[in-house]
């Protein structure tokens, strides 16, 4: 270093940073004394538990032998943040949720990353932390470990979450979608195409304002009903959420290697969410849901397991919508309310971009 450089390291050094506190600015993203600051004064006290409270660089949970972890991880770039029944908050804890219990575990544990743009309000994000707060308030389910980072003005639409969902599953239990079987009964928890048409509702595209609210929900609750009814009866349980009902049931249906067949008379999908649909010319059967969950169940448990789940919040307009079987191996078919049959595919492009 040359010695006689001049410099005046003193009056170089940089000074504390302005105390910001309406706005999220990049020093929240520093890793520094505002990050820290951040998230004692806007996470902590919505969170606090013992693991989080240890401020380590991880959040370590004790586990007997034998048993199993679900872990399952999500993030969340919904636009807008907020939508009739929902927010990025809830739909954040909530997908992560559904998508640990789907495989028969109880979901304990999330962790959430945040990537806040320079700009955002901090209103907004003390909206969405609430928000997060209730539902896993609701999930009875414990925020141990997060993130933050900022970038730029204009390199993000507001904020993007992340979230990851460790659960224990249920012992005895193995519900996944290669396990479709022969005569399994399909039964679907609640009308279809709230979340998407909710969303398209909020950005203004129908051109008219709209009763149609989000389904965003946690569901473990009605996994944990389901399985006390069916127990390893049930061989498949998802929640149908991007690409809509009908990509749910042909990857079940490709990873089973069964034929399903669904009838459309008894799926039920709101008055409102169908006009909507037919107006904007979307099929209610590829429309994101963030609160429902299809279930394959033995014959014999599906009467049980269908009130089990009626009895449930979130669950009151479950049907049986169809079985497995009499379709050709990994096909969905339908039959329709005209007395046809119909292929239902996949969803082959995307219809409605950020909408989870
Ligand atoms: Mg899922």
């Amino acid at each position: 270093m040359n010695e006689n450089s001049g410099l005046d390291f003193e009056s170089a050094a940089c000074p504390l940073p302005f105390q910001h506190t309406a706005q999220i600015v990049l020093g929240h993203g520093s890793g520094g004394k505002m990050s820290h600051d951040l998230v004692a004064r806007l996470f902590v006290p919505s969170f606090d538990n013992p693991v989080l409270r240890a401020g380590d660089d991880a959040g370590v949970v004790e586990l007997s032998i034998g048993e199993r972890l679900a872990i399952s991880t999500d993030s969340h770039v919904v636009w807008p943040l907020f939508f009739p029944g929902g927010d990025i908050g809830r739909l954040a804890i909530c997908g992560t949720v559904n998508d640990v219990a789907v495989m028969g575990a109880e979901p304990k544990w999330i962790t959430a990353g945040f990537i806040l743009e320079e700009g955002l309000e901090v209103e907004i994000l003390q909206r969405v932390i609430a928000s997060m707060q209730t539902a896993t308030a609701e999930a009875g389910i414990e925020l141990i470990a997060g993130d933050t980072k900022v970038v730029q003005r204009g390199k993000a639409d507001g904020l993007y979450i992340n979230t990851t969902g460790i659960g224990i599953v249920r012992s005895g239990i193995s519900p996944n979608g290669s396990r479709a079987e022969e005569g399994d009964i399909i039964l679907l928890t609640g009308t279809i195409g709230d979340h998407g048409m909710a969303v398209v509702s909020a950005r203004g595209d129908l051109g008219f304002t709209s009763s149609i609210c989000s389904d965003t929900a946690p569901l473990n609750q009605m996994v944990r009903s389901a399985l006390d009814a069916a127990g390893d009866g049930i061989h498949v349980m998802r929640d149908p959420t991007r690409g809509g009902l009908a990509t749910t049931l042909n990857e079940i249906a490709r990873q089973s290697g069964k034929g399903i067949v669904i009838e459309e008379n008894m799926i039920p999908v709101k008055p409102p969410v169908r006009a909507a649909c037919e107006m904007l010319g979307f099929d209610p059967l590829y429309v994101a849901n963030e609160g429902k969950l299809v279930i394959f169940v033995r014959p014999h448990l599906a009467a049980r397991t269908l009130a089990a789940v009626r009895a449930c919040r979130y669950g009151e307009e479950a049907e049986i919508i169809g079985k497995v079987g009499n379709a050709p191996a990994g096909m969905v078919l339908m039959k329709t309310i005209f007395g046809s049959t119909r292929v239902v595919d996949m969803l082959a492009g995307e219809i409605l971009p950020r909408i989870c």
